[in-house]
């Protein structure tokens, strides 16, 4: 279901002249967007995050997912378009 969801977005995006980045999604739930600390336990429930290392708290656990899937693609996209990058 995943990778129909990824062939649709790729497809759309292309239509659509937008610039399409796939990113590891792994711990883009536990990660702290304040200091990096991963940790299961820093999503203390489905809506909540606390970093156990920096106390940092996000608003919302999904906000602080989707701001560290956007970082990562950022950074992605900094080294595929960087001078030398094939
Ligand atoms: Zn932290």
């Amino acid at each position: 279901a995943f990778a129909q969801l990824g062939a649709f977005l790729t497809y759309k995006a292309a239509r659509a002249g937008v610039p399409m980045i796939q990113v590891d999604p792994r711990n883009t739930s536990r990660r702290c967007t304040a200091c990096g600390h991963i940790d299961k336990r820093n999503r203390t429930s489905q809506a909540r995050f606390v970093c156990r290392f920096c106390g940092y708290t996000a608003e919302h656990a999904d906000i602080l997912g989707s701001d560290n899937i956007a970082y990562r693609a950022a950074s992605t996209w900094a080294q595929s378009t960087a001078p030398g990058a094939a």
